[in-house]
């Protein structure tokens, strides 16, 4: 698979407008079509004649139709209108508190902190206000820890809050599963709350990462707590599995394990940010690592989904997502990080920063019992922390840029190096993106299966 840059053209001979051609690459295998991305993240196929026409500036008003309609040309005068962002996504610290010591967990656990009723109450207030103000109808809100469930009084104190205020909430949590017994898995039903599970693979993966508060092994209590969740949830509900350099050469055994040993099929790869609270650190695998890791969830998942079987690992199908159709429902990998406008993180005393990985003193944005807050000023003060901008010049030539914008900023910040790229972003989107690129062209009906039909039209 390679790709080539067209750069930006004008093109005033279809009305007396004059249209913009947006700066693209094309990829192109074998077929007798290819691939087109554009700068601000659309995309088209398109037959090779086509390609050729665009290559020499000289295109017909047939090709002129469909690049319009994906926005590859753009009327010089009409730039692409882009609604503002809100919040819509509220990550709320109820406890600090947890039975689990995970080596890479990154939060500070000299401290046990639990939100007060008051402080709930007081979110959800202002939360409901911003909405009403900004006619948001719909958002998300996760219970966050610490382990959510010691505290599930909190999470019924949030449920009640949100109950008549006309939002529609998904509230979800995400759990270590080690509480869940059958009185709690039918309770989080009836509330209506979306679940994931936190477990890192099998027994040898799982123990070796995640581990019991007095460093006992935890894989037995997690597979009961999730046989017990199956009982309420059946398979609805999802995984996440954190990647160190211990597990992740394993990540074909990992997903044959979810498949066949658990029954699962939504499963969510992370790779550990190596932080300054983490027990151990340095568990991040190497770029040599990451790559392969990469090939084999493309070549493994796509295998599957040639034998029937379905696998979704949410940060691949994101990125099909992404290709295909331009979603931007992502608030890491869709348009860049934007933690501190789409989603923001509350802690248990109220204050604010821009994502639950970013809860250090100097990143707080705000408090809600400040006389003066409100959510709408939250983004401005995000883009006063310079960590988020990344530097752009490694990325200008990336075809990837429009959804990486240079990765994770957490990430980077872990790493101390502000200005410049998160590294296993990049070396991830390198290899996946010209793998579902691939797929895209050479096998439709697999990306149809994958995306659940979002398909890009040839043309
Ligand atoms: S800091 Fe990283 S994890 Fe947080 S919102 Fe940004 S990209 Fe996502
Ligand atoms: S970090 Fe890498 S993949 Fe992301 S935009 Fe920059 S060069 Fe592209």
């Amino acid at each position: 698979m390679t790709h080539k840059k067209i750069g930006k053209f004008s093109i005033d001979y279809l009305t007396s407008d004059i249209f913009e051609f947006i700066e693209a690459y094309v990829f192109s295998d074998s077929s007798e079509y290819s691939f087109l991305l554009n700068k601000q993240g659309k995309s088209i196929i398109l037959h090779k004649e086509f390609v050729a026409e665009i290559r020499i500036n000289k295109i017909s008003e047939q090709l002129a139709f469909k690049l319009i309609q994906r926005g590859f040309l753009i009327g010089a005068h009409h730039g692409e209108q882009i609604a503002p962002i809100k919040i819509k996504y509220f990550i709320i610290d109820i406890t600090k508190s947890c039975n689990f010591n995970c080596l890479y967990c990154f939060r500070n656990h000299l401290t046990n902190s639990q939100m007060s009723s008051d402080t709930i109450s007081k979110i959800a207030m202002k939360i409901i206000g911003y909405c009403r103000k900004n006619d948001i109808k719909q958002i998300g809100i996760q219970a966050f820890g610490g382990e959510p469930l010691l505290y599930l009084e909190g999470i019924k104190s949030l449920c009640k809050c949100f109950s008549n205020s006309g939002i529609e909430v998904c509230i979800d949590v995400e759990t270590n599963a080690s509480l869940i017994n059958d009185a709690i898995a039918k309770e989080l039903m009836n509330l209506n709350i979306k679940v994931g599970v936190s477990i890192d693979g099998d027994e040898k993966a799982h123990n070796a990462q995640r581990r019991l508060a007095d460093g006992s092994k935890s894989y037995e209590m997690v597979i009961q707590g999730i046989k017990n969740l199956k009982k309420y949830y059946f398979v609805d509900f999802s995984v996440i599995n954190v990647l160190t350099k211990m597990n992740i050469d394993r990540i074909k055994d990992l997903i044959q394990f979810y498949i066949y040993d658990l029954n699962i099929t939504n499963v969510k790869f992370n790779i550990v940010k190596d932080n300054p609270n983490a027990v151990e650190s340095r568990l991040a695998p190497s770029t040599v690592q990451i790559e392969r890791f990469a090939a084999e969830l493309c070549d493994t998942i796509f295998a599957y989904y040639r034998m029937g079987i379905r696998f979704n690992e949410d940060n691949l199908l994101t990125r099909l997502q992404n290709l295909l159709s331009r979603t931007n429902n992502n608030f890491c990998l869709s348009n860049g990080c934007r933690g501190g406008e789409a989603m923001i993180s509350i802690d248990c005393d109220g204050n604010i920063f821009p994502c639950e990985t970013l809860d250090f003193p100097n990143e707080k944005l705000a408090n809600i019992f400040d006389s003066t807050f409100e959510f709408d000023s939250i983004a401005e003060k995000k883009r006063q922390h310079d960590f988020f901008v990344h530097s752009g010049a490694k990325c200008e030539n990336c075809p990837w840029e429009y959804y990486c914008k240079g990765g994770c900023a957490s990430r980077r910040r872990y790493n101390g190096n502000k200005e410049e790229i998160d590294e296993v972003e990049c070396a991830i989107n390198k290899v996946i993106y010209p793998k579902l690129i691939e797929l895209i062209l050479s096998e439709p009906q697999t990306v149809d299966n994958m995306s659940g039909r979002i398909t890009c039209h040839r043309t």
